[in-house]
């Protein structure tokens, strides 16, 4: 590429996005009285876990809906867990429910989510939400791949009929984002190829790509030689690495070797200030998406 690439900026974006769920959490509040309310349940002491925890809380404060943190020991068993998310299933000032992870080990995340009202499963990772978005019925949809979508969307990027690969094809980014990405709709129906680690010349893989999306867990791991000339590069990973020269002795660095590709690439998303905006703000527009149903009735 002669010119720099488009830069997809994530704090326009989220931005955007949060004056969008203000606007609609207002309706609500003057439409039925009902101010949107997320309980978020952290287990354990992981600190980047609390971090997360306390931005959600932080956001929701900003938005004035209302927020409630749900803190337990590691050692809490499965049934009292299960019995705190059925508690807040009743909850009717509730209409999100998180449980961050990672849980402890001795904890089925699967019976966890599956504990969780559909409904109020503002993460998209209850079965029913996964299979409602798979068939194409309304969901509440994961937040990462949505984000994506949205940004695509408010940049105006074509991706009917594009040739799309997304790396990586795990149940949170990868797996559902290829769904999305393959439905006709705003951000989607797209030619969707998904590889992984079992690809055998993944670099072949990623050239074909027009829109190339990184969902790995690897630093820096794509290089200018794997992407097309005048793709656009979607980065979705978040991966901390040593930095001497940084105060913290650490940055974030994305799936994308971000230097090394820019030059090569028509549109590109920054880590940080790409993807990971957009997370936080989709799950608070879940919540309200999630209040106004129960608003209306259920659905
Ligand atoms: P994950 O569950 O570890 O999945 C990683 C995927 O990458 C797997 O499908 C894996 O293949 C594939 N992979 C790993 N090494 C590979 C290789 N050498 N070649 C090809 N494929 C390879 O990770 P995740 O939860 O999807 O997260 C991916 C990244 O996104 C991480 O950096 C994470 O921090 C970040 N993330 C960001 C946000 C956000 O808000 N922006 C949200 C969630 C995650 P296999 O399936 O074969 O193992």
């Amino acid at each position: 590429m002669t010119s720099s690439p488009l830069i997809i900026d994530g704090k326009v974006v989220s931005a955007a996005l949060l004056e969008r769920v203000q606007r609609e959490a207002e309706a609500l509040r003057a439409a039925h009285g009902i101010n949107p309310g997320l309980a978020v349940v952290l287990v354990g002491d992981d600190p980047a876990s609390a971090s997360y925890v306390r931005s959600k809380g932080k956001m929701c404060e900003r938005l004035g809906f209302l927020s409630r943190t749900e803190r337990r020991e590691a050692t809490i068993s499965q049934e009292e867990l299960l019995d705190l998310v059925r508690e807040l299933n009743e909850d009717p000032a509730i209409h999100g429910i998180l449980v961050q992870s990672p849980l402890p080990r001795h904890i089925d995340a699967h019976a966890v989510v599956e504990a969780i009202d559909y409904r109020k499963d503002v993460d998209g990772f209850h079965p029913n939400n996964v299979g409602r978005l798979t068939i194409g019925m309304s969901a509440l949809e994961p937040c990462t791949p949505a984000g994506v979508l949205e940004m695509l969307v408010h940049y105006g990027i074509e991706t009917s009929g594009r040739r799309t690969v997304i790396v990586g094809r795990s149940n949170i980014v990868g797996k559902p984002l290829a769904v999305m990405m393959m439905q006709r709709r705003p951000g989607g129906d797209a030619i969707v190829t998904v590889a992984h680690s079992a690809a055998r010349d993944l670099g072949a893989i990623t050239r074909e790509a027009e829109i190339l999306v990184a969902a790995i867990g690897r630093p820096r791991f794509i290089t200018a030689e794997m992407v097309r000339e005048g793709a656009v590069v979607i980065d979705v990973g978040i991966n901390r690495i040593d930095d001497p020269n940084s105060p913290k002795g650490s940055r974030v660095v994305g799936d994308v070797d971000y230097e090394d590709v820019f030059s090569k690439v028509s549109a590109i998303t920054p880590v940080p200030g790409g993807v990971g905006l957009m997370t936080i703000a989709m799950l608070m527009q879940n919540t309200v998406k999630a209040a106004r149903s129960a608003a209306n009735g259920g659905e």
